[in-house]
């Protein structure tokens, strides 16, 4: 096996060991296949969580050594639906993980994810090595909101890297001005660009990520800000576990807050429906501060938007027709009306979707949009 990163070895060498357990124990009873919005948009055996599990363990064994091969990999959102299905709770979201970094780490994943990791690597930021824009965005966006840029205050708030780009900046000042409206201490730097989640779970390359994070902590503690707030996305969560584990991100992680812990309080949304992403469904068990009932599937059943685990991000054509299939089946399977979603990678996943499936009767929101303007 090639050099690896600190951390890299005993994350893989566990998930290695867990990988041969749990394929050990799967009877392929099928049980978790209704809950996988990946299996169940491909309709191909290779997709369903139980040959995934097989398939990322061979990779672990060295087995396997060339992304194509293992192309199942990549339409997993690593959304954890298999896992609340399975009798044996089988944790297949992170055996696909793993085997996705031993691939990454080896130089041997999606070129398009490689970039994304050496992107925030060099500037910080999931989509850009040059993060003048998203800086400059920042900064209007606070300006916009009323929030101050690097001042002391309770938060500092890190954006997701969508919420820096042309295209969604609009969300980032609506977070902000929920985030005042509800009287909360926040501020934001120019510095904190990016948490690295995207890195650490879409890229697999969580020695990459916790830097990142790392890196925002230390803001942080030079603008006076006594804790992290993020943008819900999953992925975030997700690299602050990998993190806490085994890339020694404890104190830190521990200060990780997310905009609904501070949102307090409930407002109603009248015809709207609330999708739950995995973040708020199965990782956290948290509601967001909406009146509204769910979508047809609830959590922790949730089917998932499909765009996590790099789904979204990966421009290799394989990948990116796996994702035209798997975002335009999720958006079919939404209900006509007003759709409120909590976390901005559904948001953008789901809209895309949209597109694909040429749904117009759907009005998709974020929680935050709804705050903002009411
Ligand atoms: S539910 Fe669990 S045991 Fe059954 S096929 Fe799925 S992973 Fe295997
Ligand atoms: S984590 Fe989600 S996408 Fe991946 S196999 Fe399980 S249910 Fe399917």
């Amino acid at each position: 096996m090639a050099p690896q990163p600190e951390g890299v070895r005993a994350y893989l060498e566990d998930a290695a060991g867990y990988a041969a357990e749990a394929a050990a124990a799967c009877t392929r009873c099928m049980l978790c296949v209704a809950g996988c919005v990946s299996y169940r948009s491909l309709r191909d055996p290779r997709f369903s969580p139980p040959e995934r599990l097989r398939l990322a363990l061979r990779v672990l064994r060295g087995e396997v050594r060339d992304w194509r091969r293992a192309l199942p990999l990549y339409a997993c959102s690593m959304c954890r639906a298999c896992t609340v299905l399975c009798p044996f709770r089988i944790e297949v979201w992170r055996v696909v993980h793993a085997a996705r970094v031993r691939l990454a780490v080896e130089g041997r994943g999606p070129p398009s994810l490689a970039a994304l990791a050496e992107c925030v690597e060099r500037g910080g930021h999931s989509f850009t090595d040059d993060p003048e824009q998203p800086r400059r965005l920042l900064l209007e966006a606070a300006r916009k909101a009323g929030v101050g840029v690097d001042e002391p205050a309770d938060y500092l708030y890190v954006p997701s890297a969508f919420e820096t780009t042309p295209m969604y900046v609009g969300k980032l000042v609506n977070v902000l001005r929920a985030l005042r409206r509800a009287g909360v201490s926040v501020t934001v730097s120019p510095r904190a660009l990016d948490l690295g989640g995207n890195a650490a779970v879409d890229a697999a390359r969580p020695d990459v990520g916790v830097k990142q994070f790392q890196r925002a902590v230390e803001v942080a503690e030079e603008v006076g800000a006594r804790r992290l707030l993020t943008a819900v996305c999953g992925a975030d969560l997700k690299a602050a576990m990998f993190g806490e584990e085994y890339f020694g991100l404890k104190r830190e992680a521990s200060r990780l807050t997310h905009v609904y812990q501070v949102l307090r309080g409930r407002v109603r949304c009248d015809g709207c429906r609330l999708h739950a992403s995995c973040f708020v469904s199965r990782f956290t068990g948290l509601r967001p501060p909406l009146e509204a009932p769910w979508t047809r599937d609830r959590p922790p059943y949730t089917l998932c938007c499909g765009g996590g685990g790099g789904v979204n991000f990966a421009r290799e054509p394989e990948i990116a027709e796996l994702r035209r299939r798997i975002y335009a089946w999720r958006a079919r399977a939404l209900p006509p009306g007003r759709v409120v979603t909590a976390c901005i990678k559904c948001y953008v996943s789901m809209s895309t979707g949209l597109l694909y499936a040429g749904r117009r009767d759907v009005r998709l929101e974020l929680v935050t949009d709804v705050l903002a303007s009411g």
